[in-house]
């Protein structure tokens, strides 16, 4: 019997087939491209081809139409057991193109100008076509997320964007940029807008300089705005800067579920290689491998750990998926985002901490042999630890988050 997460759509069951296929793939050479820095271009290449990358694109527009949150979480948490750089990059590209198909689902007159709707349109076509790969460039050095400093300065037909971002996971493959930028509202508070640029734009460079302690494949470099052009119907309002508003909060808190569910995928593998290992170690000598109790321990509370990460990121999927998707998002008030957003980081941390402890038992449990470069283990010790430094909310705030909305704090832009 397999307890792992699986599929609630028919949609979903192609989605996952494919993650299986694809994490088998990229298995092969994750090793490789850690060892050696190199983004797997490759890996982009034959997710375009299959359709993984359009996975959340409408059927009419031509993609596989997958759109329960749970189904996204269980294809990442798959692919991520064979390759976690190209997971977190594949969690950012379909998450984003969930919410703009999800955005499209709204009435028209909610989403306002005609030229943004069809802008959304084109935009998910080509991508069903394989021809679009989204980056999310958030963060920016020195700055919390809700406050960029990336400035988007109105202009005739559009706005002139000017700034620079870092940890753009999938930079180097990415055909457009989702980008969080600062809109001035002349004496009045700032708002927060996320404007999709395309990597053809004049002014985009691609720095291409990540070199981190995991997550080596996966791209995550610098990437600088330099007075880009972004026609109007391109940039999406998201509140005031610094606060988590009900524009913004679906699409944080469905990107922090689906990437815990990478996370969780690698704390998966770590386990499933260092049960391997032992049964193998069995076979070739005269005791089974649970005649060490220290080890069968460790494996037993990995299993429980596992048991309980799978447990609270599919329940508070099936939460999302009931609350975001019927109702448009516009519709759910402030305070129920902030609820399940609650949720979410309640999930987040105890599927990022379990996952770090799970490797970590691993390596202990692999006896030495863990540690050495060649054994994959090794990479996904580095790998995990990733996950509580990626927003929002890091470890550094998320408790303090869950906390405040439990307590029924004012969660005003100070946030
Ligand atoms: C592998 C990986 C992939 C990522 N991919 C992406 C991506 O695709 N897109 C993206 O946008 N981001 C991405 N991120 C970035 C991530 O989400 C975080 O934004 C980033 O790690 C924040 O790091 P930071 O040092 O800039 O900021 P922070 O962690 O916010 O802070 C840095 C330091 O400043 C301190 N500090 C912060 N605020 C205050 C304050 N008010 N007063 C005093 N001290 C303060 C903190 O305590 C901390 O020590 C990725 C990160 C990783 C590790």
């Amino acid at each position: 019997m397999d307890f792992e997460l699986g599929h609630i759509s028919p949609a979903g069951m192609q989605f996952t087939e494919l993650a299986d296929k694809h994490s088998a793939e990229f298995a092969t050479t994750a090793d490789r491209h850690d060892r050696e820095n190199i983004f797997p271009m490759q890996n982009w290449e034959s997710m375009r081809r299959s359709g993984f990358l359009s996975a959340t694109v409408p059927e009419e527009l031509g993609g596989m139409g997958v759109r329960a949150i749970h189904d996204l979480v269980v294809a990442i948490n798959r692919l991520a057991r064979g390759d976690g750089s190209t997971a977190i990059g594949a969690a950012m590209h379909t998450t984003a193109f969930w919410y703009l198909a999800k955005l499209l689902r709204r009435p028209p007159a909610a989403l306002g100008d005609q030229r943004f709707i069809v802008g959304l349109r084109l935009i998910l076509r080509r991508c069903a076509r394989g021809r679009v790969v989204a980056c999310v460039a958030i963060s920016e050095q020195g700055t919390s997320l809700g406050e960029p400093r990336a400035l988007a300065a109105p202009e005739r037909d559009g706005y002139r964007i000017t700034g620079r971002k870092y940890f753009c996971t999938n930079s180097p493959a990415a055909t457009v940029f989702l980008s969080s930028v600062r809109i001035p509202a002349g004496g009045e508070r700032d708002t927060l807008g996320f404007a999709l640029i395309p990597r053809e734009t004049p002014g985009v460079t691609v720095v291409a300089d990540w070199d981190a302690l995991g997550m080596r494949a996966s791209g995550s470099g610098a990437v600088v705005f330099d007075s880009c052009h972004v026609p109007e119907g391109l940039v999406m309002p998201g509140g005031p800067v610094g606060a988590l508003s009900a524009e913004i909060l679906p699409l944080t808190m469905t990107g922090a579920l689906v990437l815990a569910g990478a996370f969780l995928g690698i704390a998966e593998r770590a386990q499933g290689l260092v049960v391997d290992a032992l049964s193998r170690r069995h076979a070739a000598s005269a005791g089974p491998p649970y005649a060490r109790p220290g080890v069968t321990e460790i494996i037993g509370e990995n299993e429980a750990d596992l048991a309980a990460s799978r447990a609270v990121i599919s329940r508070t999927a099936v939460l999302l998926d009931e609350h975001l998707d019927p109702a448009g998002e516009p519709a759910v008030p402030l305070a129920e985002l902030h609820e399940l957003m609650k949720e979410v980081q309640s999930a987040n941390m105890v599927a990022k901490h379990s996952a770090i402890a799970v490797v970590d038992r691993a390596l202990t449990a692999s006896g030495g042999s863990g540690y050495l470069t060649s054994n994959p283990l090794s990479r996904l010790y580095r790998d995990v630890r990733a996950g509580l430094f990626m927003q929002p909310f890091s470890a550094l705030d998320a408790f303090q988050y869950i906390g405040r909305v439990r307590l029924g704090a004012d969660l005003g832009p100070d946030l």
